[in-house]
């Protein structure tokens, strides 16, 4: 039976490691942190537990592809989201909920966009053809070089040309007057880790997917229970996880790694290895490669940094909903800004969820678990955080009043993750939340492969390689490097029944 090591337990090396061992591969996994789980992780504190990072996510049928090849049962269980979110602007103080129901949806925006309900229709159908055009010809798909991903988008119907050459923007200022309803269509830009003014239209194409084709989920007792089932899961099939260890270097004879070594010079040895730490950095910072220099990668292009805090609060928030977005009054500029240069701490904008609200057991009874995530500048903008604090403290002022409760005098507990924690926890480049941007020269053949350039037993898995970021990316990535390893090694042995 060959060996598998997989380096790094995000959802992108779980899900390998399923789909691996259902195809015969004894696993063996590695993760530098206590526990499992990547981003998509867990902080238990004060009597509150929180989800570190993802709250819902889309395309909900790539985990039912996933439990189907991996033959497992569906580990945990999906809500959908109804409303999906809410947006609250700061200078009107409306807030707006954002339905799938697209009539209700019109009725949200009735009063500052009256043809909402023709021009959505238009929008979506419009986004919905190129997503329908694009899925399963380019993202879902390994590429062998450049010109055969080139090759592959020119047979995408060329209607669709203008939406790589225009931004997000302008896509939606193309169906839409009104500030409120481009902006909020626009953050699923932010979703990406980036801003509409510098995201192609082409991702218009998650319009349609959060209104039309799947909408979000979360999941029955929190986000982490997709880790904790997989794990039952992987228990099941004898594939243990080694805590608290970080790959430094690696052995090579040829063309093949041998072992890669870990910080107390343990060598860990198997026939082929999957990386699923950052596909960049760890092909930088490991595999010494001078095609992925620092000095080169902080010239791409990564996503938004997060700061994050995690606060108990002493009592129930019936005006917070589960889902909720709070934008500023300067749109551009802050999108503007938000990128390269400090940004203003005092007008935050920034996304709640109150984690409690579905899942009491995140907090003792009468209390809330609220999480808030704030999209800043990465490290090589912004490498001080000493400020911390006073940005923790005007986000939390700024909820306070725009739900109008006292936040601040009801905080029990209070956690701040900023940047370089993120950095040097899950080892994202200069503390990028979602890894490697997705510009049009960052996707397809032009991201970094999920097989390595130079051992031909070394492959890759998860946000910074193909094809991008997200949790049901995370588990496209492992279909597609599993396609890859077993075209390269054939299969090992025939499907075994579910277990
Ligand atoms: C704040 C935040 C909010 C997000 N919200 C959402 C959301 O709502 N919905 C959504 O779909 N997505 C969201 N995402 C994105 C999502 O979390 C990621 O795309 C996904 O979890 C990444 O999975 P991955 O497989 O790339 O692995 P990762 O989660 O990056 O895991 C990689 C693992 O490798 C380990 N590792 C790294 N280097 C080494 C080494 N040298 N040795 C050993 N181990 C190593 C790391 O510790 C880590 O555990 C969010 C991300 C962030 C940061």
């Amino acid at each position: 039976m060959p060996n598998a090591l997989i380096i790094g337990t995000g959802l992108g090396g779980l899900t390998a490691a399923l789909r691996l061992s259902r195809r015969g591969y004894k696993v063996h996994m590695v993760e530098q942190y206590h526990q499992a789980g990547g981003r998509l992780n867990q902080l238990k504190k004060d009597g509150f537990t929180f989800d570190m990072a993802p709250s819902f996510f889309s395309m909900s049928y790539e985990f039912t592809e996933f439990i189907n090849d991996a033959e497992i049962p569906m580990p945990f269980e999906f809500i959908e989201l109804d409303p999906l979110y809410s947006v609250n602007f700061r200078d009107s103080g409306e807030t707006y909920r954002i339905y799938k129901n697209l009539d209700k949806l019109a009725n949200e925006f009735k009063a500052v966009e009256p043809d909402f309900r023709e021009n959505i229709d238009k929008y979506l159908n419009s986004a919905g053809k190129f997503f329908h055009d694009s899925s399963d010809l380019v993202i879902k798909r390994n590429f062998r070089n450049i010109a055969e991903y080139i090759l592959t988008l020119a047979r995408v119907p060329w209607g669709h040309a203008p939406k790589m050459l225009r931004s997000f923007w302008s896509e939606v200022s193309k169906y839409f007057t009104s500030r409120e309803v481009k902006e909020t269509l626009s953050l699923v830009a932010f979703f990406l880790g980036a801003t509409p003014f510098d995201t192609p239209a082409v991702y218009s194409l998650l319009s349609y997917t959060e209104l039309v084709h799947d909408g979000y989920h979360n999941v029955k007792g929190g986000m982490y229970k997709i880790v904790e089932g997989l794990i039952k899961e992987m228990e099941k099939q004898d594939i243990d996880i080694t805590f608290h260890t970080s790959i430094k270097s690696f052995e090579a004879q040829g063309d093949k790694v041998t072992a890669f070594i870990d910080q107390n010079d343990k060598k860990w040895e198997a026939d082929i290895f999957v990386v699923n730490a950052d596909a960049a950095v760890f092909r930088n910072k490991i595999m010494n490669k001078k095609s992925f220099s620092t000095q080169k990668l902080d010239k791409q292009k990564w996503t938004l940094a997060p700061f994050t805090m995690y606060l108990g609060i002493d009592k129930k928030l019936p005006e917070l909903e589960h889902h909720a977005y709070f934008l500023g009054d300067n749109f551009k500029e802050y999108a503007s800004k938000i990128f390269k240069n400090s940004i203003s701490l005092d007008k935050p904008y920034y996304y709640v969820t109150n984690v409690s609200k579905y899942n009491e057991e995140c907090a003792p009874e009468g209390q809330e678990a609220v999480f808030i995530l704030c999209p800043v500048p990465d490290l090589r903008y912004k490498p001080d955080w000493s400020d911390q604090e006073e940005l923790a403290d005007n986000i939390i002022t700024d909820l306070g009043n725009r739900i109008n409760t006292d936040i601040k005098n009801h905080i029990v507990s209070k956690t701040i993750y900023a940047p370089p924690f993120w950095e040097k926890t899950f080892g994202l480049h200069r503390g990028s939340g979602l890894g490697l941007a997705h510009d049009l020269n960052q996707i397809g053949a032009f991201r970094p492969s999920n097989a390595d350039e130079d051992y031909d037993n070394v492959y890759y898995v998860g946000s910074s390689t193909v094809p991008g970021t997200g949790l049901p990316m995370a588990v496209i990535s492992s279909k597609l490097v599993v396609e890859r390893i077993e075209k390269d090694y054939g299969p090992v042995h025939k499907k075994r029944t579910a277990v």
